[in-house]
């Protein structure tokens, strides 16, 4: 661990003019503060604070970012306040541990809800000042230097896919490869631990047979270059484990089939040289088509500059090449970090600038193909990324459909969704999305979700935008019914209703409005008889209690037949009073009386079909239904309490089907008329217990 002076002289080296007795006073606070706390690893807490600020040292950050990075887990993890912090040392370095410490309160949420709305705000936290995300990326380093001390695998690996899904993309972005490179690695370790030590086993085979080669080639190079008049520095290195395996998942090839696992740098005196360089080692060596990158005259987002190329050594190995000055060099491997300390030439609203680029990159990609690039491994086994036709990109779980996607972008896109084209073809809403997929959603003028989709969606932002929007449908549905009953209701009681009339009744009820009670008359929630008492008080003193139907006995009579002839009603579409209905004649067993729609009319096209109509007083079926319950206790009860509240007596009950989160059943239930079957199956749809009801 550094020692205090030795921090304290590290920066005074970068930077004479920094307040020494401030940084003393930060080291000490973060001691004291963490006290006994300690690591995992055994160590004392304040270890990792000071090991993040020596980190920030290697930056050449200023005095503010070293006294952030020392305080950074003290209003997290001790009793320090921010407020403490401030009056202490002052509005700056607070302001900027606050915003370490709102990133740590993200960071610590329940996984499910830290998906792409916390990734977001995470990152427009980061992006409150440059140097908050600086401290973040060093902590996150150095926890995951110390991982392997955690004991629990679950928290390792968790740690691990958070670096490795978040962090080492953020330190991409910021143009801080060396981070970058060293959270893919130990992250990889972690979460690969096998393929890992295959790698670095084959690796170093490697190095043992043909040791040396790195250096042979750099000098060669290096010779090449200095034939030509160019003085350049040349540095080689193995590839490390983790790139060679993306290689190998993107490429679906063997280890032996990854040619490039050296890349080479050359650092060159001036801009001019750089195009020199390439030139020549074009010429000397043959170069990969396709595989040239300038950098140079078009930096990346992140400011990184340089020429990529890919050659042929001995026309066998491939080795990757890059080219630079030792300027762009520099500010390559420092990245943002680079461009905040040379912010006294640079202006720093730049640095704050890119890293708003870089919400807009996650949030909806203008370089989706290059973020890509780090999402085609098998590493993210739990989700996948798709295309908006644009190119912007979206994160979804696993299993995610069109329609989650089409959510994902925007509720009302979801919600008007009529179709979807996956990679320009025509495909059904349940379609699974694959990695990549470009996915332009087809939309309807009047389309609506379907309670249906609810079957195959997977997020939650879907789901919960679909029950809404069924919700509300029925609502309205189950209103217009109210509406019609409402005004038969109205005809029964002794006075002429109008709105003044309504008005009264609603303020009798409790109610806020007519659409509640509409809702309510449909819905069933309220008795005709409470309704016309509502409306007209006293009017049902005499109300006729036989009215109850049940308590009457069944009467269906059919109109159209001859006398005396015998009927059924069929089994297979159960018509009810107030159904269309079709009689066919079969000989020896009577009248068959089916549903207009009945599916198994097409068997009877060899018997007479009759035109038949209910009789007058007609009343008393049993209508056949399905209705799909949420499965979870009380559902079933409150289904029930349904039939029994309006007076249907459930002949049957059937469980025909489990399908997590739902449960089906198909019952007979014995009902007035068509109408009384309607007003069931509004009150069941309205119902929170019900997903679906239908009748079959
Ligand atoms: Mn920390």
């Amino acid at each position: 661990m550094l020692r205090q002076y030795e921090l304290v002289e590290r920066v005074l080296e970068y930077d004479p003019d920094a307040d020494e007795a401030a940084l003393n006073r930060a080291y000490v606070y973060t001691v004291q503060k963490h006290g006994s706390q300690k690591r995992a690893s055994g160590d004392p807490y304040f270890s990792h604070p000071v090991e993040v600020a020596g980190l920030m040292t290697d930056l050449q950050l200023d005095q503010e970012t070293i006294m952030t990075a020392l305080l950074h887990d003290t209003v997290e993890d001790t009793l320090a306040t921010i407020e403490d912090i401030e009056a202490n040392f002052g509005p700056e370095v607070a302001r900027l541990v606050d915003g370490v410490t709102k990133l740590s309160k993200i960071e610590a949420m329940p996984e499910n809800e830290r998906a792409a709305e916390n990734l977001r705000k995470f990152l427009l936290a980061m992006s409150e000042d440059i140097r908050v995300s600086l401290v973040k990326l060093a902590d996150r380093l150095h926890n995951m230097r110390t991982l392997h001390f955690i004991k629990k695998p679950e928290k390792r690996q968790r740690i691990a896919r958070e670096t490795m899904d978040i962090y080492a993309p953020l330190a991409e972005r910021v143009g801080m490869y060396e981070y970058m490179r060293e959270m893919q690695l130990l992250a990889f370790e972690q979460l690969e631990p096998e393929a890992f030590k295959t790698i670095s086993d084959r690796l170093a085979e490697l190095r043992g047979q043909d040791g040396g080669q790195v250096d042979a080639i750099a000098l060669a190079v290096k010779q090449a270059l200095a034939e030509a008049g160019l003085t350049v520095e040349v540095s080689g290195r193995e590839k490390h484990p983790y790139s060679i395996w993306r290689k190998m998942a993107e490429r679906h090839v063997s280890f032996e089939q990854v040619t490039d696992i050296m890349a080479f740098r050359v650092i060159c005196e001036d801009e001019a040289d750089c195009y020199r360089a390439m030139g020549i080692l074009h010429t000397t060596w043959q170069f990969l088509p396709g595989r040239f990158k300038d950098y140079i005259s078009t930096p990346k987002n992140n400011g990184y500059r340089s020429l990529h190329t890919s050659l042929m050594y001995e026309n066998s190995m491939r080795v990757e090449v890059q080219i630079r000055t030792r300027d762009m060099h520099q500010r390559n491997e420092f990245g943002l970090a680079a461009h905040w300390a040379y912010k006294q030439e640079d202006s720093a609203d730049g640095a704050v600038g890119w890293l708003r680029d870089l919400i807009e990159i996650v949030d909806a990609s203008h370089d989706a193909e290059e973020l890509l690039e780090h999402t085609r491994m098998a590493i993210y086994q739990d989700r996948i990324f798709a295309f908006t036709p644009k190119g912007a990109l979206f994160q979804l779980p696993i299993g995610a459909t069109p329609v989650d996607f089409a959510f994902a972008v925007h509720t009302d896109l979801g919600a008007a969704t009529l179709g979807a084209k996956i990679n320009g073809r025509h495909m059904p809403l349940r379609t699974q999305l694959n990695n990549g997929d470009v996915v332009d959603i087809i939309k309807g003028q009047n389309a609506e979700p379907e309670l249906s989709w609810l079957g195959f969606v997977v997020t939650g932002k879907a789901r919960a935008a679909i029950r809404r929007a069924v919700r509300l449908k029925e609502h309205a549905e189950v209103a217009e019914i109210g509406r019609k009953l409402f005004d038969e209701i109205a005809d029964r009681v002794p006075a002429k209703i109008g709105k003044k009339a309504i008005q009264g009744a609603l303020d009798r009820l409790e109610m806020g409005d007519e659409e509640d009670l509409m809702f309510a008359i449909g819905a069933a929630k309220i008795e005709d008889r409470e309704v016309m008492e509502a409306l007209v008080p006293g009017c049902t003193a005499n109300f006729d209690e036989d009215a109850d139907w049940t308590k009457r006995e069944r009467a269906i009579s059919i109109r159209g037949l001859t006398p005396g002839v015998g009927f059924q009603l069929a089994t297979c579409c159960h018509p009810v009073p107030g159904d269309r209905i079709v009689g066919l004649r079969k000989p020896h067993e009577g009248v068959e009386v089916h549903a207009i729609d009945c599916l198994e009319l097409a068997n009877g096209v060899d018997y007479d079909w009759l035109d038949l109509s209910w009789g007058k007083r007609s009343q008393g079926a049993l209508g056949r239904l399905r209705v799909t319950l949420y499965d979870k206790p009380g559902t079933l009860s409150e289904a029930t309490g349904i039939f029994g509240h309006n007076l249907a007596n459930v002949k049957t009950l059937e469980h025909v089907q489990h399908d997590p989160p739902f449960s089906s059943y198909e019952m007979d239930l014995e009902v007035q008329d068509l109408a009384h079957l309607t007003r069931i199956l509004s009150a069941l749809r309205a119902s929170d217990a019900v997903a679906q009801a239908e009748r079959i």
